[in-house]
């Protein structure tokens, strides 16, 4: 059995890895790279093996670092099944062709330039076309449910807590008469989120392929979650700002209007307008409220007593262009979520170009941000940013809220590592984390008597036993 990484290692996104075994290669994630556009060009647009040489894709959830390339791998020649939970396959029914209207425009936008400098046309990676084809190939399964997928190779799903759908397969299996249990833990949550279950805790696993994203970070606890925002919300209300949170329409979205609900229930919301600024995130919601069998017990006994718990009557959902264009002559408070999560495309980039520069105004980094996004300029404090070509200063407040990871900090990830049986487990390898969080936490590992912990390097094909 070998393991090789294509992406996602020592870095977080574009998680492309391939677990061989028995003679068939089952590839982990398929994700698109995210990061400078050239890059992101180069490196989503050529695989770095043979997409047909392939023969099941295990998606962990509907991030679109995991699964943004699942159209260019059929684009590319695959054509086995892919495995995920049915609210993945659904998330990813929204999501992916979002992913190719934004691959369109993007290119669009090369092109212009390309065209310009007497240079022939770039193909998008892949277009609604190749989605449509793309989503044949999703067989949704339920967590806990044993499937055969490869000669000696059963998996099953448990609940990873992360974004709704999203799952830690363990692979039960049988190599050349011996046994295994692998786990691939996808990206890990964190216990007490909103909204979703708890990640499950497990036991009996040889090797274990664990993400890092935050391995040197230990983040606020989960209870600030509201406090912290309430207390965001207040101030910018009382210099009469708004308050712009760059998110991902899928999770993130999702688990602050949950909060704000309840901040307006228990009555401390100031009396200020929500704007949704995103199609996809009015689409994703839709998913979430299809799939309750993946919330927590809070959510469910709301969801019983009739409450929705993903809207209420100060939250305006925005579709259409004209509408998200209105909001940019909003004098009043208010408060606008918008896509990408990085500030990399979507609305997001024109509130940003809009409202940076107002000192009354809040941008509220609330999730992960790459390297060499925009978003990732704001959190290290940039006094100047470059938006649509042109610099902006940066004058409005930029907070960062940590509680609202969606990944297990370093303390989380020991103790989900500490949890399974340690005479069994052999072998840790760490990914999707950058090198700097990789090996802290791999240092942290070593110190609690974990023998073989490594990090692979891209390409690199480990033999695991
Ligand atoms: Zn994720
Ligand atoms: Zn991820």
């Amino acid at each position: 059995m070998t393991f090789q990484s294509f992406g996602g290692t020592c870095e977080v996104t574009g998680s492309q890895h391939i677990l061989s075994v028995n003679g068939k290669n089952i590839l982990l994630d398929c994700g698109l790279f995210q990061g400078k556009r050239a890059e992101s060009l180069e490196r989503n647009s050529v695989f770095q093996y043979d997409p047909s040489s392939i023969n099941a894709v295990i998606l962990s959830h509907a991030h679109i670092d995991h699964s943004g390339n699942i159209p260019g791998l059929v684009r590319h020649g695959f054509r086995g099944p892919v495995y995920c939970t049915s609210a993945t396959s659904d998330l990813c029914r929204v999501m992916l062709y979002d992913s190719a209207y934004l691959q369109e425009r993007d290119i669009e936008y090369v092109n212009k330039k390309r065209v310009r400098r007497g240079e022939s046309p770039l193909q998008p990676l892949y277009d609604v076309v190749d989605v449509t084809e793309s989503l044949v190939h999703f067989l949704g399964i339920n967590y806990h449910y044993s499937v055969s997928i490869a000669p000696g190779v059963h998996i099953t799903f448990y609940d990873a807590g992360h974004i709704l759908g999203s799952a830690m397969t363990v692979f039960d299996i049988e190599e050349h008469g011996r046994q295994y249990r692998v786990c691939y833990t996808g990206d890990l949550g964190r216990r007490g989120m909103p909204i979703l279950r708890d990640p499950e805790i497990l036991s009996d696993i040889d090797i274990l392929i664990l993400e890092s994203t935050y391995g040197g970070t230990i983040h606020d606890p989960i209870n600030s979650m509201k406090e912290s925002l309430l207390k965001v919300i207040d101030r910018t209300v009382q210099r009469e700002g708004k308050i712009i949170i760059p998110s991902f329409s899928v999770g993130r979205t999702q688990e602050i209007v949950y909060l704000l609900h309840e901040l307006c229930t228990e009555g401390r919301l100031p009396i200020l307008p929500i704007y949704i600024d995103s199609p996809l995130a009015v689409n994703t919601t839709e998913v979430f409220r299809m799939h309750p069998e993946c919330f927590d017990d809070e959510t469910l006994t709301k969801l019983h007593n009739h409450d929705d718990p993903f809207g209420f009557n100060r939250i305006i959902y925005v579709r259409s262009v004209e509408q998200s264009k209105s909001l940019n002559n909003l004098k009043q408070s208010a408060v606008i979520i918008a896509a990408s999560g990085m500030c990399e495309g979507g609305r997001i980039v024109h509130h940003l170009a809009n409202n940076i520069e107002n000192p009354n105004n809040t941008i509220l980094i609330v999730g992960y941000q790459a390297q060499h996004t925009l978003g990732r300029r704001l959190v290290e404090k940039a006094k100047q940013v470059s938006i649509f070509g042109e610099l902006y200063e940066v004058n409005a407040e930029v907070v960062v809220l940590n509680s609202f990871s969606a990944h297990a900090g370093q303390d989380e990830l020991l103790q989900f590592v500490t949890s399974l049986d340690k005479q069994r487990l052999k072998t840790i390898l760490l990914v999707h984390g950058e090198e700097e969080h990789a090996t802290m936490l791999q240092t942290k590992l070593f110190q609690l008597g974990y023998e073989r912990v490594q990090i692979p390097r891209k390409g690199e094909n480990i033999e695991i036993h």
